[in-house]
Order: structure tokens, then C-alpha cells, then sequence
């Protein structure tokens, strides 16, 4: 199965994403996770990246298609996958229809009051990139890898802001897109973590 993941910073999709990659063992493939790594490798792409991340701004796309691209031609995602973050334009999502046909887009539907909470308070594993609510979780290491966690520079209160209004801006309007073609599925998540992992498994099977 082919899915993209919309829904605005925050709104959990890189938990609910890693959660069914491993019930459908299908790769995850984050836009985010691979910048922050181009990043950490000082790849030209890395460079490219940098600048706009800080700010909150998006990657342009020809950057981020391109990245994308090559991921999909890769042989783990053969039978299918997962994006997360990718596409967050409405160019992003008519550039990929070129290069491959997604079955669902499943937008997960968070209210905003939730979702600054939630920024503030995410940490992020060095070592493995999972994620964590600081008010959740009493240990400033991973439970899974031992890792350091630490806040994404991105998290902080001005930037978040900022990545908000680009989201709304630039992202949203791909609930229409999808929802025209017919392929959207909205999970509305308001409960705890085994709550919303339900409503997003029945969302897998569902559309609008
Ligand atoms: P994320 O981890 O998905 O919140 O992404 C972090 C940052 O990476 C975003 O704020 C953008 O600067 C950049 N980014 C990730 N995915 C994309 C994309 N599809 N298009 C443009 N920029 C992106």
C-alpha cells in the first residue's frame, strides 16, 4: 500500500507512521528525517536545506522531488510505503503523480490547541530518531536505543509559529487535492496513543 500522511507539524504523524511500518512492514520514508541526516552528513542537499529548516520555511521542491524520487526507486519500497511530510505542496503532490501512484492519502486531524502543546514538549532521539512528549516520559534518554534526547531547533516557540502558518498556507490545500481525487481518509485523533493507533488503523480502510 502506498499512503501519504498530511497533517500539520505536530499533529503525530511520524508516531502513527513509524507504528505502521512496522504492522504493514512497509518502509517509512520522512522528508524531515532524511534533511536532518543530509544535514548531519553535510551533504550538498544537507547545505541546500539547512537555511530554509531553520527558518521554518519549506525545502524548495525541486530539492525535496528530487530527494524523493530516488528514495522511491529503491528496492524496500517495492511494495509500498509510507511518506511522512512529503508531499507538502501542491507541486510537490502533481511532480510525484509522474513518478508514482499513491493508493491512500490519510490526513491526520488534530485540533491546534493540541497541536503547540505538543511542539513545545516534543524531544527527539540523537541515535534513533524516535520521538517523545517530555511531559510523558521522565528520562532525557531513548527507551529504545539509549540515545540523548534533545529539542529540534524547529520546536522552538518562534519557529513554530512560523512552520504553522506555512502549513496552513501551503499544506492544507492538499486535504482538498486528495479529497477530490478520492483518495482521502481523515483520522480525527482526540484520545490517548492505543486510542488514536486504533482510529488510524480504521482510517487505513476507509475513505471520506
Ligand atoms: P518535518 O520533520 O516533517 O517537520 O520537517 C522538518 C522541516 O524539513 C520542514 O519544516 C521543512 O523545512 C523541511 N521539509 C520536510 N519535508 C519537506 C517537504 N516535503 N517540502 C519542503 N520542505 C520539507
Amino acid at each position: 500500500m502506498k499512503i501519504v500522511f498530511l497533517g500539520a507539524p505536530g499533529a503525530g504523524k511520524g508516531t502513527h507512521a513509524q507504528q505502521l511500518m512496522k504492522e504493514l512492514g512497509i518502509p517509512q520514508i520522512s522528508t524531515g528525517d532524511m534533511f536532518r541526516r543530509a544535514i548531519r552528513e553535510e551533504t550538498p542537499t544537507g547545505l541546500q536545506a539547512k537555511s530554509y529548516m531553520d527558518k521554518g520555511e519549506l525545502v524548495p521542491d525541486e530539492v525535496v522531488i528530487a530527494m524523493v524520487k530516488e528514495r522511491l526507486a529503491e528496492d524496500d519500497c517495492k511494495n509500498g510505503y509510507i511518506l511522512d511530510g512529503f508531499p507538502r505542496t501542491v507541486a510537490q503532490a502533481e511532480a510525484m503523480e509522474e513518478f508514482a501512484t499513491i493508493d491512500l492519502a490519510l490526513n491526520i486531524d488534530v485540533p491546534a490547541e493540541l497541536i503547540i502543546s505538543r511542539l513545545s514538549s516534543r524531544r527527539m532521539c540523537a541515535g534513533c530518531g524516535a520521538t517523545y512528549n517530555i511531559t510523558l516520559h521522565n528520562s532525557d534518554k531513548c527507551s529504545t536505543c539509549g540515545g540523548e534526547l534533545y529539542q529540534r531547533d524547529d520546536d522552538k516557540p518562534e519557529t513554530i509559529r512560523k512552520r504553522l502558518d506555512v502549513y496552513e498556507e501551503k499544506t492544507a490545500p492538499l486535504v482538498a487535492y486528495y479529497r477530490e481525487k478520492g483518495l482521502l481518509s481523515t483520522a480525527t485523533l482526540l484520545g490517548t496513543i492505543e486510542e488514536n493507533n486504533e482510529v488510524v488503523r480504521a482510517a487505513l480502510n476507509k475513505k471520506d
